[in-house]
């Protein structure tokens, strides 16, 4: 549960402003944006991917951090490694029950007969199962199946290691816009489609809805995440689909078309305490750059409406004309009006990496997005 609203939180401006009252005062130097980067994500190297009934080789690959961070080398921005995320702050957002799964399910899975190089479950609990008293089982692939959505998060021996230290990224981002910075979090794994007990989507643990409640926890009284990954948000959707006091939005591929399929539709608006506090904008199939901006600056009013204090980006760049796996039709420049334009909303801010697959050309789009941000 979310704790009372804080009253320590510090809204402070980007950039150097005057000083009242002192005009020629020294003006504050809050410096370049900050960037937090963990090598342990190289350890986690996903092999498996099934589509359209075929294996391949998974898209979500160490060598997309490797561009990300040319990226940031090319903007003048050095990262620096945080400590992985502590147990605390993921139980804030996840169920204990899914991190000792995370954690430990590797190496019982190891000891299985014949046991492939990765957890991946071959059956779910569906529906029907779950309406009539489905319970996660002691055999490692049932709970390999009650704990993931799909086939697209295969769990291997450092996958634990490199997501607490993606969530550790996510958390030192959270921890500059909780001082009225803006930062940028290199999260590999990403997360926004990790549920509080579930992964999914090449995500486990959800970064930025663990960085959306430090920030709460640091005293933000409303916070909202826009996401900009092309695919729906659907495990932040599900993390505060309740909740009131942080806002999620949604722009991506019409989930008629598109993974994740079942969710994402505009008539998704939260429930209880959180009714109205989820706003999904699907786009069709092609959308290029004037009405994903344009959606983006639908989400921005809505964001600014809700009166949010912080912001947390979920920044993925399959929205790309160029994404192997893509939907939509965004060019280079629309991605740097999409960092002008919500950069312009003068929230402090965490950026969180989500997904994207072109290797060759993610680590331009990152240039693009922050570059614009900042400039
Ligand atoms: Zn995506």
């Amino acid at each position: 549960m979310p704790p009372e609203a804080g009253t320590g939180f510090r809204r402070q401006t980007v950039g150097p402003r005057p000083v009242h009252g002192q005009p020629h005062a020294p003006l504050p130097n809050l410096g370049p944006m900050k960037a937090f980067a963990d090598p342990a994500q190289s350890l986690h190297s996903p092999g498996f991917f099934l589509m359209r009934g075929r294996v391949h080789q998974n898209f979500e690959v160490p060598a997309r951090a490797e561009a990300l961070a040319q990226g940031l080398t090319r903007l003048g921005i050095a990262s620096t490694t945080p400590a992985p995320a502590p147990r605390a702050a993921l139980e804030r957002v996840h169920s204990t029950e899914y991190l000792d799964f995370l954690r430990d399910a590797p190496a019982e899975w190891a000891a299985l007969p014949e046991p492939g190089p990765e957890i991946v479950a071959n059956i779910h609990p569906s529906p029907e199962m779950l309406a009539q008293g489905a319970k996660p089982p002691a055999g490692l692939v049932g709970r390999a199946g009650w704990f993931t959505a799909d086939t697209a998060c295969p769990i291997g021996p450092h996958t634990w290691q490199a997501a607490i230290g993606a969530a550790g990224c996510a958390l030192a981002a959270a921890a500059e816009a909780a001082s009225g910075r803006t930062a940028y979090a290199l999260c590999r794994p990403p997360g926004h489609h990790a549920y509080a007990a579930r992964a999914g989507g090449h995500c486990y643990l959800n970064n930025a809805a663990i960085a959306a409640q430090a920030l709460r926890d640091a005293g933000a009284a409303r916070v909202a995440v826009l996401d900009i990954d092309s695919h729906h948000g659907n495990g932040t959707q599900g993390i505060f689909w309740e909740r009131g006091d942080v806002l999620t939005v949604s722009v991506h591929g019409d989930p008629n078309r598109y993974y994740p399929w079942y969710v994402g539709h505009t008539e998704e608006r939260g429930a209880g305490e959180g009714q109205g506090c989820n706003l999904n904008l699907p786009m069709p199939p092609g959308t290029g750059d004037a009405d994903w901006l344009a959606a983006i600056e639908t989400g921005l009013a809505a964001i600014r409406q809700f009166g949010a204090e912080a912001l947390v980006v979920s920044l993925g760049f399959d929205a790309s004309e160029h994404e192997p796996l893509g939907l939509l039709r965004v060019t280079e420049d629309g991605f740097a009006r999409a960092g002008a334009v919500v950069g312009a909303a003068e929230l402090p801010a965490a950026i969180i990496q989500e997904g994207g697959y072109n290797v060759q050309l993610i680590g331009t789009l990152l240039e693009r997005f922050l570059g614009a941000w900042a400039g």
